[in-house]
């Protein structure tokens, strides 16, 4: 399959096909699925440094509320487009199904180049976007999030903005704030400690000791770094590391610390990176095809491609990403042997995470980060071993496994409630 042909939601549409055929529903009972319950574009104009105007594509797609409030985060990357909110909207349904937190899935975008705009010109774009999409969102309609390239200064304009057209403050409105305003400290390492948790309940089943596990991370943005830092806290070798500029590889380790601290708040890229102790510069392709234990693309949809599978030489793959999957090499690694934690499982702490900041807000309470933390734990294990008993039992993939676990909860809710009128 070619990169043009390529679409996210086809994929996630045939494989929510498939686990409700295991699960043996008819299409009836998941068709609902098929279709998200609402998609908004916006135009986001802004007046630019230089006194130009620009104006962006925007767009918040609303996938299913059955089981909660629409949740999901929203991402400002060069390749935003409505297929892809599509499916990620539809991945964070069967998410927050699979984790079991009393939410929908949503996703919003705006289709723009981060590092090619200023802080003010961010803020702004920031801003118009919120006030377009305000109409369907609200703390018991729609909740955003961070996700690729947004973080908790973004999120802080949209909490800004919205109470301001509210004419009072909301701070449930959004997840993922800093904790100066009613943020929760522990949600920005949230996905990447949920991944960490993964490959110690995957190792832990497989009874497999983590000490000296050779380790590569795909993306080196907030999942990544944190992934690869608390990974290496537990004694793994995280032997390579990449970005969009190139990856770095050491046999003996890389230092995650100094890598973070050189990214740094000014985003600087890898490919500057200078240490003469052995480390190496990689191409991403390399990364993926290098012969190590566990590999964790934790960055784009579509990177692990059926050309791509076929060279892969790790024996786990742990999706910190949303989709970096095709379904195409998801056969052909299942054929290889190769075992792989999905998605919607491995990178739900975020979302978890922002629950537990939305309730904090909701009840105006606050909770100490190791609670959080703990409650992040036994929610993912709890799921973890969900999944397992499926994937023993139904003798299919883990990937469908969870699918069939978060599927069988939205219809389960679905067919109580009925459809409406
Ligand atoms: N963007 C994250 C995800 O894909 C988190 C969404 C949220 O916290 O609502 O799971």
């Amino acid at each position: 399959m070619s990169n043009e042909e390529y679409n996210p939601y086809q994929e996630l549409l045939k494989t929510i096909n498939e686990a409700g055929q295991q699960l043996g529903l008819t299409r009836d009972d998941y068709k609902i699925l098929e279709k998200p319950d609402r998609e908004l574009k916006v135009s986001i104009p802004i007046e630019k440094d230089d006194g130009s105007v620009e104006v962006f594509d925007g767009y918040r797609v609303q996938h299913c509320n059955s089981r909660g409030p629409y949740k999901g985060g929203v991402r400002y990357h060069p390749k935003v487009d409505i297929d892809e909110i599509r499916a990620l909207a539809g991945w964070m349904t069967l998410k927050c199904s699979l984790v079991d937190i009393p939410y929908g899935g949503a996703k919003g975008g705006i289709q723009c180049d981060p590092g090619q705009l200023s802080k003010s010109e961010l803020k702004k774009i920031t801003r118009r976007y919120t006030t377009m999409i305000e109409p369907i969102i609200g703390i018991d309609k729609d909740i955003p999030a961070p996700d690729v390239n947004t973080n908790a200064q973004i999120m802080s304009w949209i909490y800004d903005t919205y109470s301001m057209i509210k004419g009072h403050n909301i701070p449930g409105i959004v997840t993922g704030k800093p904790r100066i305003i009613e943020g929760c400290l522990a949600r920005e390492g949230a996905t990447g400690r949920g991944v960490m948790i993964t490959v110690e309940n995957l190792f832990q089943k497989l009874d497999k000791d983590l000490e000296d596990i050779k380790i590569a991370v795909q993306g080196f943005g907030n999942v990544g770094q944190v992934a690869a830092k608390l990974l290496e806290e537990k004694g793994c070798r995280i032997v390579a590391v990449s970005d969009v500029s190139c990856g770095l590889y050491n046999e003996d380790g890389l230092d995650i610390n100094e890598l973070i601290e050189f990214v740094g708040s000014d985003r600087n890229y890898l490919k500057e990176f200078v240490n003469n102790n052995g480390t190496k510069k990689i191409t991403n392709g390399e990364l993926l095809r290098l012969d190590i234990d566990v590999l964790i693309p934790a960055a784009l949809e579509n990177q692990i491609t059926a050309e791509v599978a076929l060279d892969i030489k790790t024996d786990f793959i742990v999706e910190a990403a949303n989709g970096p999957t095709t379904r195409e090499a998801d056969s052909i690694l299942a054929e290889r042997d190769i075992t792989i934690m999905p998605d919607i499982l491995a990178n739900a702490g975020g979302v978890i995470v922002s629950y537990f900041e939305w309730v904090q807000n909701k009840e105006a309470s606050r909770w100490e980060d190791d609670e959080t933390n703990k409650k992040l734990r036994n929610l993912l294990t709890k799921a973890f071993k969900q999944v397992w008993e499926t994937y023993e039992e139904q003798q299919v993939s883990l990937r469908m496994a969870a699918y069939m676990v978060a599927l069988n909860r939205i219809i389960e809710t679905k067919k109580i409630r009925g459809i409406f009128p």
